[in-house]
This record gives structure tokens, sequence and C-alpha cells, in this order.
């Protein structure tokens, strides 16, 4: 689903995470559905006979609407947060609204891609997150995925600090989403993978995952990444173990579809000749839910050489500083294919976003 957000009054493109109109000044909420921007007043809206009101967590920055038969007051994706910082902990709550951005990005494209999203208050392994904060008085704080619970440190959504990880892991990326994407891949490989036959395939791609993760971790910190990690690696963190490489090409492929999601709703389109990869025009999508993984990187490796000409003619880094060799090219085809087999239908996705069952508030 899609397409350009807009004001509902004035009709001018507006960023996903918009409360108010920055051109008109209307009050505004997003309807994950259909999404669509209803102007809200009062904290709520009228739509074809149904209120819909504004989430409990909007001073927060939520800018999602729940409809009035939901079962609680905070959107789908508020509802996935199952701990968060001491009241008194400023500097982390301040960084709480930018990951809570970056979380909705990533409830909205799961939800778009289809995969069934089960929340931790509705069964136990189900998906949640606790955004905690190492600056916190006396909380250590361990980021990674642990049965269905991806944690995260909101001290490390401060910019100097990430800047520092990055730097000392030897990553060319490292933002809030993409960590987010990171962590959802360890939570979708247990969900997505449930037959044997699948997991055995997994296993020739990815490597087997029952192989000792302590041992693998202290062998990646000593030794580092081996010296041809990229050619069959998308990154040298996936070398470290079968479940970081799942996590990080899962990671890939929602930097893929999703900033292809974007390009065709701005409505982008390269001429034939425009990209050094291909000679016909490349015409994104908004879906690839329905093409092969072929089409999808094609479309890919022309549009992000296009994105990186427009970054360094600002002088910044390459937006995707990533080669796709065959091997991961194989590896991003498994993950097409195990995300697009789980597709839910319009029906059941509107009732998982819109009405889950279960009370998180105990
Ligand atoms: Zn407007
Ligand atoms: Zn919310």
């Amino acid at each position: 689903m899609s397409t350009t957000p807009r004001c509902p009054s004035c009709r001018r493109f507006v960023y996903l995470d918009t409360l108010v109109c920055p051109a008109c000044g209307t009050e505004m909420g997003l309807q994950v559905i259909e999404r669509v921007f209803e102007a809200v007043h009062a904290g709520r809206t009228v739509v074809d006979g149904v209120t819909w009101f504004t989430c409990s967590e909007r001073d927060w920055g939520c800018n999602w609407l729940v409809r009035e038969d939901a079962p609680a007051g905070r959107c789908s994706s508020c509802r996935l947060t199952r701990r968060r910082p001491d009241a008194d902990d400023t500097i982390a709550l301040e960084k709480l609204a930018t990951v809570e951005e970056a979380k909705r990005r990533l409830v909205l494209q799961i939800g778009d891609l289809g995969p069934p999203i089960e929340g931790w208050y509705q069964k136990p392994g189900g998906l949640g997150f606790d955004l905690l904060s190492s600056r916190s008085d006396g909380e250590k704080v361990t980021i990674g995925h642990a049965n269905g619970i991806i944690t995260t440190d909101l001290a490390e959504s401060l910019d100097d600090v990430r800047e520092a990880v990055r730097v000392k892991l030897g990553e060319p990326y490292r933002t809030v989403l993409g960590h987010l994407r990171h962590e959802a891949g360890h939570y979708f490989q247990n969900v997505l993978i449930t037959d044997d036959a699948t997991w055995s395939r997994c296993r020739e791609l990815f490597g087997d995952e029952r192989e000792s993760y302590r041992d693998a971790l202290n062998r990646h910190y000593e030794f580092g990444a081996p010296q041809n990690w990229s050619d069959a690696f998308i990154s040298e963190y996936a070398t470290m173990h079968p479940w970081e490489d799942f996590a990080e090409t899962f990671a890939h492929y929602l930097h893929i579809v999703g900033t292809l999601q974007t390009a065709a709703a701005i409505g982008i389109h390269l001429e034939a000749g425009a990209s050094t990869l291909r000679d016909t025009d490349v015409e994104p999508r908004e879906d690839y839910g329905d093409q092969s993984v072929g089409r999808t990187l094609s479309d890919w490796a022309a549009l992000s050489q296009a994105f990186n000409r427009v970054n360094r003619s600002m002088g910044l880094a390459d937006l995707y500083p990533f080669t796709i060799t065959p091997p991961v090219q194989r590896k991003l085809a498994f993950i097409h294919e195990i995300i697009t087999r789980a597709r839910l239908t319009t029906a059941e996705q509107v009732e998982l976003a819109l009405a889950p069952q279960g009370d998180e508030r105990n």
C-alpha cells in the first residue's frame, strides 16, 4: 500500500512523522491501514461514522490514530513497547521519541510487506521492545534480541555515541532504523522459518545457527572479519555468526524495498542510460511482493547508484556503500521468498493492526 502522504487540508506532501502541517497548520493523525492523514480536532476525528482518537503517546511524537473500538488508547506500534527508561532519565527520554519514530517506520513497513506481527502481550515470544538507557543509574543494557523482545540502548541514539560505535565496529552505516531492522531480522527468522526443509535451506545459505554464539563473538572481536568477507557477506558483522548474517541480510532487504517504495511514491524514474547498470528505463515499484528478486535487485542497483551520485554531489558519503555479490543475492532471494510466502491478506492485516487482542497493561 502506499503512497505519498499528504496533508488532509492543503494536499501538500508531509513526512510520515508530521503532527501539524508546516504549510497550513492543520493538526493531523495517520490512519495506518489506508496510510492517509486525517485532520484532528481536540484529539479526535470522525471518518465514515467511525471515531478515531489520537494515540495516547502523542506527547511523545506519535501521530498514529486509534479506532474507537481498539482495546487500548495506545496505537499498535506504541503497544509493542514493553519497557522504557525511568521518568527521571531525561537524556534518554529525549531520545525515546527518535527511536519510537524509527520503530513506527519499521512497523509500517512490516505491515506493507505482510508477515504477521504478534505482540509480546498476545503470546509468549511475541514481538516487543525494551527501549532502555545505559545512562540510567545502575542499568546495564544488553542490546539485541531474545525471545521476541528487542532491547535497544537509547544512549546509542545520541549521534556522537552512535558514530563512535560505528567507527569502532568498522561499519560503514549505522542508524537507529538500521539497528531496528537488524534486530527485527532476528525475530522474524524464527517466525518465518517453521519447517525443517526451510531451515535446512537457510543453513545452506547462512551456515548452521546452532554453532556456539559465544565462541563466534570472541573470535570476531579478537580477529575481525576474514580478509575476503565481501565475497559472500553484506557486512563484516554478518561474518560473525549465521544468526547475524541472517539479520544483516534481512535488514538490507528492508533497506532496499523500503527505499524503492519511497522512490516510487515520489515518482522517481530513471531513463535508459542514466545508470551504468541498465539500458532500459527504471521504474521503481511500491510493492515487489509479486516480483522476482532479480527484478527487485536490478531496480535497486540502478537506483542506489543514482542516490550515490546525489550524495556525492553534496560531498556526502554514498547512500548505499555496499556491494551485492551473487552469494548475497541468493541470501536476499531466500528472504524475499519467506517474507512473500508469509504475506497476510489485507483483512487480516487490518485485524492485527486495529484490534490486536490482549492487554499489555499488566
Ligand atoms: Zn496543510
Ligand atoms: Zn502511538
